[in-house]
């Protein structure tokens, strides 16, 4: 069974996440964006073996301890789809730019494609591929667990910002509609920022994808 802990981490709180599987105890930690003694602590808190870095988009704040972490545990790089490597490699400009530490770029050693799963120990995890906030963005979901994670494509009465280069707002409306709702109303899902929500009660209250505006 799929398990996990929420670790919010950088000074934007993002919710970088570790996924297990308490079969094996294998984990793999989902947008390490930085603070990584946040990170390392959770896992042995978890007692779990970190077995992989999963990215959603190449945002500074979710990949910013991509490098240094994978380094350290030697850990492959699985995501984000490859349309997001642009911002993959302006990385040290984003450090800079957002007074992060500085910051490498990297090459993750799998890109991920919509219908993709991903592996954590025996659990396994879909793959779709949602674009609008960044062209290359992934969202995972667990049938079985019933969650998603879903980066800054949808938040708790939010969506993700459109207005940052090859952003587009309808195509992440799209993404939403088309590729989120079809999961179930009860699916869980952790964002990127900001607390959980379920599909369902955003399709009901979410002022920028709730159903009634498509009435
Ligand atoms: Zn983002
Ligand atoms: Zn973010």
């Amino acid at each position: 069974m799929l398990k996990y802990r929420i670790i919010p981490v950088t000074p934007y709180q993002q919710n970088c996440t570790l996924l297990w599987c308490d079969e094996t105890m294998k984990s793999a930690i989902v947008d390490p964006g930085g603070d990584l003694h946040r990170i390392r602590q959770a896992v042995t808190e978890t007692g779990t073996e970190l077995e992989k870095i999963i990215l959603t988009h190449g945002h500074l704040d979710h990949v910013g301890g991509t490098e240094e972490l994978a380094k350290e545990l030697n850990l492959p790089i699985e995501g984000p789809h490859p349309d997001d490597m642009f911002w993959i490699e302006q990385l040290p400009q984003q450090a800079q730019m957002m007074q992060f530490p500085p910051v490498k770029a990297f090459e993750p050693n799998r890109f991920l494609y919509q219908g993709d799963s991903v592996s954590v120990g025996n659990v396994s995890l879909g793959v779709r591929h949602c674009p609008g906030h960044t062209p290359g963005h992934v969202i995972l979901f667990s049938e079985e667990k019933n969650l998603a994670l879903v980066g800054d494509v949808l938040f708790q009465g939010s969506i993700g910002r459109t207005d940052f280069p090859r952003g587009d707002f309808d195509t992440l409306v799209k993404s939403i509609t088309e590729q989120l709702w079809p999961l179930g109303d009860d699916m869980q899902f952790i964002p990127g920022h900001g607390p959980m929500s379920t599909f369902g009660v955003e399709r009901q209250t979410n002022p920028f994808v709730a159903d009634k505006n498509f009435g």
